[in-house]
């Protein structure tokens, strides 16, 4: 990890918001990258691989919404949305399309480092993991925890109901990635290329098939799942 700084996109056309937000997130030790329209901020998010997007719904061109839409099926990078009003519907609709969090306008500096920071950890803990994985010595002491299932990412171990056991390498990595962006609706491809690799060719039925496995070990119907939902002709999405 070292002192590698997070880069941060920043996509608002408001200029004095963005002014403030570049000001505001340097001073942190962020990097920053701005965009002020919903297309060229696709481009830069290929382009420039952030770790975290923050980006407001009213834009020229695409909207937030879809500039998020879009984002989702290629990344699984935090997204903090902002939105001007306070209405239930932007947050319902933006945390359907990805958004991992949302802050309303206007919002205090503070509020929003907080929120960033939240996000980053995410990302803390996936690099990690990867450093583990990669025969760093630091363990990763870490459990997820929800209800009745914990899943035990430095053995690699779920419990269900107080019963611990092991999964398959490729059942636990899928269980981690659903768990990890749990309330987001994932598409089998974008499961695919972060669970398998974009070295995979093996088809979308690879996805059913372990969700399907995973449901008989943690589900207690697994024909009734509750844990991991299908969404119609979409992918799968984990309820947390
Ligand atoms: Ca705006």
């Amino acid at each position: 990890m070292g002192d590698e700084k997070y880069r941060v996109l920043v996509v608002e056309d408001e200029a004095t918001l963005v002014e403030t937000l570049d000001y505001s997130l340097r001073r942190q030790g962020y990097e920053v990258m701005t965009s002020g329209d919903g297309r060229a901020a696709i481009e830069a998010a290929r382009r420039d691989q952030p770790d975290i997007v923050i980006l407001d719904i009213m834009l020229p061109g695409l909207d937030g919404y879809e500039v998020c839409r879009i984002l989702r099926q290629e990344t699984n990078v935090p997204i903090l949305m902002l939105t001007a009003r306070s209405d239930e519907v932007d947050k319902v609709v933006g945390l359907e399309v990805g958004a991992d969090d949302y802050l309303t306008k206007p919002f205090s500096m503070r509020e929003l480092m907080a929120r960033v920071k939240a996000l980053l950890r995410r990302v803390r803990m996936d690099r990690e993991e990867s450093a583990v994985v990669a025969g760093a010595p630091d363990v990763v002491t870490e459990r997820m925890v929800f209800e009745n299932l914990v899943i035990d990412l430095s053995r690699r171990e779920v419990v269900v109901a107080g019963q611990g056991f092991h999964l398959k390498p490729k059942e636990f990595d899928l269980l981690v990635f659903l768990a990890r962006n749990r309330g987001i609706v994932l598409t089998r491809d974008l499961i695919l290329e972060r669970v398998w690799g974009w070295e995979f060719d093996g088809g979308s039925r690879t996805v059913d098939v372990h969700v399907r496995w995973l449901r008989e070990k943690i589900e207690q119907d697994p024909s009734n799942p509750v844990r991991l939902v299908t969404v119609r002709s979409v992918g799968y999405r984990f309820e947390g």
